[in-house]
């Protein structure tokens, strides 16, 4: 950000008092600009023991799979996000169950929010940004082919709630290799 949003001053980057870290400044306006992470919500869509994936048919990762997901809007809690991208990118209805994954990247300043979900029957169909939408076995996962790490992540850790389900929300962090569930 080089220009106030409010007032259209140049902005400059300095500590605020009180603060420890570098912001933007509006010296004109006082306006401090805080830039925090994106909250990025999806769900593991659950029928018949299959998982609905969807073939991304944007940039970045055109052409490889992922659950519905995407940046959480402003005015909607996190379940109501997560419902919304699945409509979106599958037109599929869902229930949410409970939180599966928090997933933290800090290297580009995202928090992953994925929930696990029923879905309600299989009239879903592609979004304008999949290619495709289809119901995966769990021994289907199109594990080298998938879009982010934070699918992967969470991908895993139901398969290991297969096993081991113990109810808890599964956390990690992207180039901690060795925090949350292990790969099945
Ligand atoms: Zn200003």
């Amino acid at each position: 950000m080089n220009y106030c949003s409010r007032c259209g001053e140049r902005l400059s980057l300095e500590i605020p008092t009180g603060d420890d870290r570098f912001r933007s400044v509006c010296r004109s306006c006082s306006t401090i600009h805080y830039e925090n992470p994106k909250i990025v919500l999806g769900a593991i869509p659950v029928f018949d023991d299959q998982i609905l994936l969807c073939k991304r048919g944007i940039e970045p990762h055109y052409g490889l799979w992922t659950i519905p997901s995407g940046f959480m809007e402003n005015g909607e809690s996190v379940e109501e996000g997560a419902i919304r991208e699945t409509i979106e990118e599958a037109n599929a209805e869902i229930q949410i169950l409970r939180l599966q994954t928090v997933y933290s990247i800090p290297q580009i300043n995202q928090v992953h929010v994925i929930f696990l979900a029923n879905l309600l029957n299989s009239n879903f169909f592609p979004g304008t940004e999949s290619l495709e939408t289809r119901l995966f076995a769990l021994a289907e996962i199109p594990w080298n082919h998938l879009a982010f790490e934070a699918i992967r992540f969470a991908l895993r850790s139901y398969l290991y709630d297969k096993d081991i389900s113990d109810g808890r929300v599964h956390i990690g962090t992207y180039g901690m290799g060795s925090e949350g569930p292990q790969m099945v």
